[in-house]
């Protein structure tokens, strides 16, 4: 099989969605499956609505384009503001888009007017973690400006915490979005049907117990490929941690001194590494490199050590030399994960069916 690849087990992925969607409908709470750190992949995609995610949220309009030719059916929301040059590729494969600029909404609804399309619009709003979103005080006077607009229709509102600067949601911002959708509702009437929480990081807050007021959908895609949170990279109980895993083959095996010799200056990423003499080692390269992943992001097996890496090698330690062409088994974090789902020189190879017909061991090709 070809060699460096993520091996991508549909089923794992298939239970890990299904595990939450059931336990955060228990909450009120229904799951939008983001799709974006597997490059909107049909195969993925369709496992997640297998499991019951009740749409697709994904974060560059090429991902969900690829998806609407994959004929993957779904409602489909992006979840980045569009760029105003992406205005009409948004209303012609997209349900609903996450918008905070008012110019931006203006470009949409006559963009959606030439398609003849009704575009639906999610306003995003800015709770503390200073990335997207419009300051709580201005929702008002923005909805005000944007619900006459010809064929775009509000259908929520949403907040995103936990990405820039690590601000966890808890019950003192979440009770923030459910009073600002009540008041709303106050002032325009019942028009809200989306009321979207957060991501992965919102998962201890929503399982907590705590009251989830008007929450009612969260966009899950760590938790869903990964079965950890993001706020503590915890792994969540009755989830699959290993539904993805990289694999990548030995190009050079050897013993060799631990120290390097010669005059010490910068390596190829200005770093100057420094390294203490343990005398001779074991020191196996692997061919994949920072072109193909983030280094740092991968778990090696035990009896494997990571030593560093340049565009195109991966050295690590390893207990004895290891066969020229044999493989190792990473499991990656969620940046790991994103480097290696967009190199053209990773394979993506499936296996199992995401709970549906017969269940398979073979790989099959993405
Ligand atoms: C990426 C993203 C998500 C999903 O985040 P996870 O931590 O992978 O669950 C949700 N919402 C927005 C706006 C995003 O950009």
């Amino acid at each position: 099989m070809s060699a460096p690849r993520l091996e991508i087990d549909l089923d794992k992925v298939h239970h890990n969605a299904q595990t939450l969607v059931k336990r955060l409908a228990a909450r009120g709470i229904s799951v939008t499956g983001v799709t974006k750190s597997s490059l909107g992949c049909p195969a993925i995609a369709t496992a997640l609505l297998r499991a019951g995610v009740r749409a697709l949220g994904d974060s560059r309009i090429e991902n969900i384009e690829a998806m609407r030719d994959a004929q993957v059916a779904a409602p489909m929301t992006l979840i980045r503001s569009p760029m105003l040059s992406q205005a009409e590729r948004v209303v012609v494969h997209t349900d609903i888009s996450f918008n905070t600029e008012l110019d931006v909404i203006r470009e949409l609804s006559s963009a959606a007017q030439k398609a003849k399309r009704m575009h639906g619009v999610v306003l995003m709003v800015e709770l503390g973690d200073l990335r997207e979103g419009i300051m709580p005080g201005e929702l008002e006077s923005t909805v005000r400006q944007m619900i006459h607009l010809p064929n775009i229709l509000l259908k929520g509102i949403g907040t995103n915490l936990a990405c820039r600067c690590g601000v966890s949601p808890d019950t003192n911002n979440m009770a923030e979005l459910s009073a600002l959708a009540d008041s709303i509702e106050t002032s325009f009437g019942s028009i809200l049907s989306i009321v979207s929480g957060g991501n992965s990081a919102n998962l201890e807050w929503a399982l907590s117990g705590a009251d989830t007021g008007r929450i009612n959908d969260l966009r899950l895609g760590e938790s869903l490929l990964l079965g950890c949170e993001p706020l503590h990279r915890q792994p969540i109980d009755g989830l699959h941690t290993d539904a993805i895993t990289l694999v990548a083959e030995v190009i050079e095996s050897k013993l060799k001194p631990s120290q390097p010799r010669g005059e010490p200056g910068q390596n190829a990423f200005g770093e100057t590494p420094s390294i203490t003499n343990r005398g001779h080692i074991t020191q196996t390269i692997l061919a994949i490199g920072y072109q193909d992943i983030d280094p740092s992001g991968l778990q090696a097996p035990v009896g494997i050590r990571f030593l560093g890496a340049s565009s195109d090698h991966l050295v690590v330690e390893s207990d004895h030399c290891l066969p020229i062409g044999s493989e190792i088994s990473f499991q990656l974090n969620y940046s790991a994960l994103v480097r290696a789902m967009t190199s053209p020189f990773i394979a993506k190879v499936m296996k199992g069916q995401g709970h549906h017909g017969h269940m398979s061991d073979s790989y099959g090709k993405l």
